[in-house]
C-alpha cells in the first residue's frame, strides 16, 4: 500500500518549509543551519497533521466510533521526524529536497531531542501502540504526562554512571500544540465532612481542596499512510488562577509565587524508575493528576454527544497501562457518583464496563501499593471510595466462599498491617471488566501465581495479549537497507501487514538473497562501528561477532551473567585453555536506577572488565567489550540492527514479555534466551533449530524457590569454570587499582545470595554459547537461520497486539459483571 491520501509535492514541501524558515523562525531562506531545517521541517509536517487530526476527527464524529483511552505515565515515543515522515510518505520527497540542496536528511534528524518520557519497555510499548492504533484506523489516543525532565542522561565518569538532567524542552517542542482552552481544573489535599442530605441519607463532602491546572500538549500521531491522524495528550500542571488570587488579595505575593512552584513542580520529570516502586507522594500525585485530567477530558467530549452516561462504555475503552493509573477505577466512581450524581450501582457497572488493565511485571517489589494515611492526606475522597469498593467486593466474595476468612485477608484492596497499604493492583482488577498479561507464559504465571483468587473468582476476565512492536520504526525507518531489500523482494506490504514476511522463507537458502542479506547486515555494523569509534575512540572489526546485551540495567536481566561469559572467555584464552575461532565483540548498553546500587555497580563492572580485555596485547582482537552510553530509542535504532546476536537471558518467569528480543528478531539477530517472556512464542515461530534456549525454567525456578533448595555455593565448588570467574572477583583481576570493589559478587555467591539463579544457568549458558560460536563459523548456515527469523517475525508486530486488544477487551460485549 503507498501513502496516497493529500500526498503533497516536493515543491509544496519546499514552500513550505522555506515559509517557516522566515516567518516562524525569521531566518533567511537560505539558512543551512541544520537546526533551522529540523524544526521547519517539522512545523511543515504539523501543519499537514494538524489538519488531518481535524479530517479525522470529523470521520470519528459522523460514525460515532467507539474512543480508545490508552493511559500511561510513560510514553517512550523517540524521535518523530523521521517515523512521521515515513508514515506520511513524503520521506523520499523531503531527502531529496534536501540532497538537491547539499544537506544531509541524517543530520537533520540528529536534531531533534528524543524525548525520555519513559524508563523502558512499557514506555516504548505505549508508544507503538499509538502508531498501530493509528495505522489501523482505530480512534485510540495517549494520555500522559507532559514531563519537563524526561529520563535522565547516562553520561559514564570513570566507569561509574553520572545521572545529567534531561531538559528536551529546552529548545522548542515543534511537534506540540499547548491547547490552554482545553485546561481542566483537578482538586486535591482537603478534608471529607460527613453531611446528611435533605433525606437524611449520607452525603460526604469534600472540603479545602486544593486546585492543580491541567495543561493539555497534543502530539499528532500519523498512522502509515497517513488517513488517520490521532494524537497523544500530554498533561502539564500549572497553579490555578482562582487559588493564587485568593493568596494575592491576602497580600503575600511571595506565598502566591510559591504555591505556583508548587504547583508546577508535580509534572517537572518522570521518576527514573523501572519495574522497583517509588513510594513518594509527588509520584502518587503526579498519577492521580493524570487519571484526574483524562477522565475530565474523556467525559466532556462524551456528554458533547450524550445527555446521560448510558452509552458511556459503548463511546469509551479506558486501557490502564501497569497499575500507574489505576486510580481511574477511584476517579470515575467519584466523578459518576459525586458529580454527576449517578446511584453507585449504575455507576459501578459503568466503570467496570470501561476500564481494563494491563499488568506488566511479577516483580514483587514492583506491585505498588500506597500506605492507606498517605492517601488520606492526598486524596481522602477517593480513599473513601476505596473503602467502600472493598466493604461491597469482601462481602460479595464471603457470600461465595462463606468462612474463608483468609481468601478475604488475601483478595482485600487493603493490606492489613502496621502500616496499612492500598493494593493498587487489586483495586485495578476489581474494577476492571479485563485484566491481560503480556505474553503467554506471563498470563499464565499471573492466573496461577500472582491473582490466582481472582482467576478462581472471574477466570473469564483473564486475557493473554502477547506483545508486539511497530514495524514501521524498527525496520522501515532504523534499517532502511533491510527494508528496500524485502520491499523489493516480496512488495511493501509488510508495512502494514507484518506476516506477509513468511513470503521470504523460500528465499532463506537462495544464494543471491543471502548474499544481498548478509552484506545488509555487514553496513549496519560496519555503520555502528563508526558510531563506536567516534563515541569512545575504540576500534572495532566489523567482521566480528556482534554480540549484544542492551536494555534497563536490573538483576533479573542479568548482565552478571553475560559478564561472567565474557570474563570465562577471556581467561581461558590467556591461560591458553582455548583458542579463538570467532572474534566477538560484546556490546552493551542501559541506564540504571539511580537508587539501585547493585545495577550501577554492574555498568562499572563492565567498564572494568573492558578496560583490562581492550588493552590486553595477548587478546589482540579476539574480543573487545564496549559499552553506549545513554541508551535511548535513537541509539537502539542504531545498535539494533547491527547485531549478529541478541541476549535475552532474564532469569525465568521474570520478564513479563520483553520488546528488544522482537525487535532484534525482526532485523536479523539470532536469540540465546531463557524460556522466559515472549522467547517462548519466539521459539514456537522461528523453530527449536532458529534460535538458542539454555537454562532453568520458571516452574523450576518457582519450585526450588518454594522449597528453598538451591544453594549457590555448592555450584562454587562442583564447577571449576564457576570458580575461576568468581576468584577473579575475589581477586581483584578487574580492580587492580581499586581493591576489594567487586568481592561483594563473590562474598554473596558464597553466602547462597543467588536470587537470580547466575551460577545454576552458568554452565547450560557456556555450552550454549560453544554451540553459538561453532554456528556463526558457518556463514551460509547462520545467514539462512537469521533470514528465516526475519520471515516468522510477523506475530510480534503491535499491529496483532492492537488487534488482539481491538477484538478481546474494547470491543468485547461485556456482561454486566457476577460481582
Ligand atoms: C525496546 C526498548 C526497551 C525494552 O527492551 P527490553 O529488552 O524488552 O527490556 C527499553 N528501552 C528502549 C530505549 C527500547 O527501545
Amino acid at each position: 500500500m503507498k501513502p496516497t491520501v493529500n500526498k503533497i509535492s516536493k515543491s509544496d514541501l519546499k514552500a513550505s518549509i522555506d515559509y517557516h524558515l522566515r516567518c516562524s523562525l525569521c531566518k533567511e531562506p537560505l539558512s543551512r543551519e541544520n537546526r533551522d531545517l529540523f524544526l521547519s521541517t517539522a512545523f511543515s509536517l504539523r501543519d499537514r497533521m494538524a489538519e488531518k487530526i481535524l479530517q479525522t476527527e470529523r470521520r470519528y464524529q459522523a460514525s460515532q466510533t467507539k474512543r480508545v483511552y490508552y493511559l500511561s505515565l510513560e510514553f517512550l515515543i523517540g524521535r518523530l521526524l523521521g517515523n512521521t515522515l515515513h508514515n506520511l510518505g513524503m520521506f523520499d520527497a523531503c531527502r531529496e529536497l534536501l540532497t538537491e540542496a547539499g544537506i544531509d536528511i541524517e543530520e537533520v534528524r540528529e536534531q531533534e531531542n528524543d524525548p525520555g518520557l519513559g524508563n523502558g519497555g512499557l514506555g516504548r510499548l505505549a508508544a507503538c501502540f499509538l502508531d498501530s492504533m493509528a495505522t489501523l484506523d482505530i480512534a485510540g489516543f495517549g494520555y500522559g504526562i507532559h514531563y519537563e525532565y524526561g529520563l535522565f542522561k547516562q553520561e559514564i565518569d570513570n566507569g561509574y554512571q553520572r545521572e545529567k538532567p534531561d531538559n528536551w524542552l529546552a529548545d522548542l517542542n515543534p511537534w506540540e500544540i499547548k491547547r490552554t482552552d482545553e485546561k481542566c481544573i483537578i482538586p486535591i489535599y482537603g478534608r471529607i465532612e460527613h453531611f446528611q442530605d435533605r433525606d437524611g441519607g449520607y452525603n460526604p463532602m469534600w472540603l479545602d481542596w486544593k486546585l492543580i491546572v491541567g495543561i493539555p500538549f497534543d502530539i499528532p500521531v500519523a498512522g502509515y499512510g497517513g488517513k488517520t491522524v490521532n494524537w497523544l495528550r500530554l498533561y502539564g500542571a500549572g497553579s490555578s488562577a482562582d487559588f493564587d488570587i485568593q493568596i494575592f488579595n491576602e497580600g503575600d505575593y511571595f506565598r502566591a509565587v510559591e504555591q505556583k512552584v508548587a504547583s508546577e513542580t508535580i509534572t517537572k520529570m518522570l521518576y527514573p524508575l523501572d519495574t522497583i516502586k517509588s513510594g513518594k507522594e509527588l509520584r502518587l500525585v503526579q498519577e492521580y493528576f493524570l487519571v484526574a485530567c483524562a477522565l475530565k477530558d474523556i467525559i466532556r467530549r462524551y456528554l458533547k454527544n450524550n445527555e446521560n452516561f448510558d452509552r458511556f462504555p459503548d463511546q469509551a475503552a479506558i486501557q490502564m497501562n501497569d497499575t500507574h493509573p489505576s486510580l481511574a477505577v477511584a476517579e470515575l466512581m467519584r466523578l459518576l457518583v459525586d458529580e454527576y450524581a449517578l446511584p453507585w450501582e449504575r455507576a459501578w457497572e459503568i466503570t467496570q464496563q470501561t476500564l481494563a488493565y494491563t499488568n506488566h511485571t511479577v516483580l514483587a517489589e514492583a506491585l505498588e501499593k500506597w500506605p492507606v494515611a498517605l492517601l488520606e492526606r492526598v486524596i481522602p475522597r477517593h480513599l473513601q471510595i476505596i473503602h467502600e469498593i472493598n466493604h461491597r467486593f469482601l462481602e460479595k466474595v464471603a457470600g461465595r466462599h462463606p468462612g474463608d476468612v483468609d481468601l478475604l485477608r488475601r483478595v482485600s484492596l487493603i493490606q492489613e498491617g502496621e502500616t496499612k497499604m492500598v493494593r493498587m493492583a487489586h483495586l485495578a482488577l476489581v474494577g476492571s471488566h479485563s485484566v491481560n498479561g503480556v505474553s503467554a507464559l506471563h498470563t499464565d504465571i499471573l492466573k496461577q501465581d500472582n491473582f490466582s483468587d481472582f482467576y478462581a473468582l472471574w477466570p473469564e476476565r483473564f486475557v493473554n495479549i502477547t506483545n508486539g512492536i511497530t514495524q514501521r520504526r524498527w525496520l522501515l525507518e532504523a534499517n532502511p537497507r533491510l527494508a528496500r531489500l524485502i520491499t523489493d523482494t516480496i512488495s511493501d506490504a509488510w508495512i502494514t501487514d507484518l506476516s506477509q514476511l513468511r513470503l521470504l522463507e523460500p528465499y532463506a537458502d537462495q544464494a543471491i538473497f543471502m548474499d544481498e542479506f548478509s552484506g545488509i547486515k555487514r553496513a549496519n555494523k560496519q555503520a555502528l562501528s563508526k558510531i563506536i569509534s567516534d563515541t569512545l575512540w575504540l576500534s572495532i572489526d566489523p567482521d566480528s561477532l556482534f554480540d549484544i546485551h542492551v536494555k534497563r540495567i536490573h538483576e533479573y536481566k542479568r548482565q552478571l551473567l553475560k559478564i561472567m561469559h565474557i570474563i570465562h572467555e577471556y581467561l581461558q584464552i590467556v591461560r591458553g585453555e582455548k583458542t579463538p575461532t570467532v572474534a566477538k565483540t560484546f556490546i552493551f548498553a542501559g541506564k540504571a536506577a539511580p537508587g539501585y546500587w547493585v545495577a550501577k555497580q554492574m555498568i562499572k563492572l563492565i567498564h572494568n572488565v573492558g578496560q583490562v580485555i581492550n588493552q590486553d596485547r595477548r587478546i589482540k582482537d579476539a574480543m573487545k567489550v564496549v559499552f553506549l552510553p545513554d541508551y535511548s530509542v535513537s541509539l537502539a535504532e542504531k545498535i539494533i540492527p547491527a547485531a549478529d546476536l541478541s541476549e535475552q537471558i532474564s532469569m525465568a518467569g521474570q520478564e513479563a514479555s520483553g520488546t528488544g528480543n522482537m525487535k532484534f528478531m525482526l532485523n536479523g539477530a539470532l536469540t540465546v534466551g531463557t524460556l522466559d517472556g515472549a522467547n517462548v512464542e519466539m521459539l514456537e515461530e522461528a523453530g527449536v533449530d532458529n534460535i538458542f534456549i539454555f537454562g532453568l525454567k520458571a516452574e523450576e525456578i518457582a519450585d526450588m524457590i518454594k522449597k528453598n533448595t538451591y544453594r549457590s555455593r555448592e555450584y562454587y565448588h562442583r564447577f571449576p569454570e564457576i570458580r575461576t570467574v568468581l576468584d577473579a572477583f575475589r581477586d581483584n583481576i578487574f580492580s587492580p587499582d581499586e581493591q576489594g570493589l567487586f568481592q561483594w559478587i563473590y562474598h554473596r555467591m558464597m553466602n547462597n545470595e543467588d536470587p537470580y539463579f547466575h551460577l545454576m544457568d552458568f554452565s547450560p549458558y557456556l555450552q550454549v554459547q560453544d554451540q553459538i560460536e561453532a554456528e556463526y563459523r558457518d556463514s551460509a548456515n547462520w545467514t539462512k537461520k537469521t533470514i528465516l527469523n526475519v520471515a516468522r517475525s510477523g506475530k510480534f508486530s503491535s499491529d496483532r497486539a492492537i488487534s488482539d486488544y481491538n477484538h478481546l477487551i474494547w470491543n468485547k460485549k461485556v456482561l454486566n459483571g457476577s460481582l
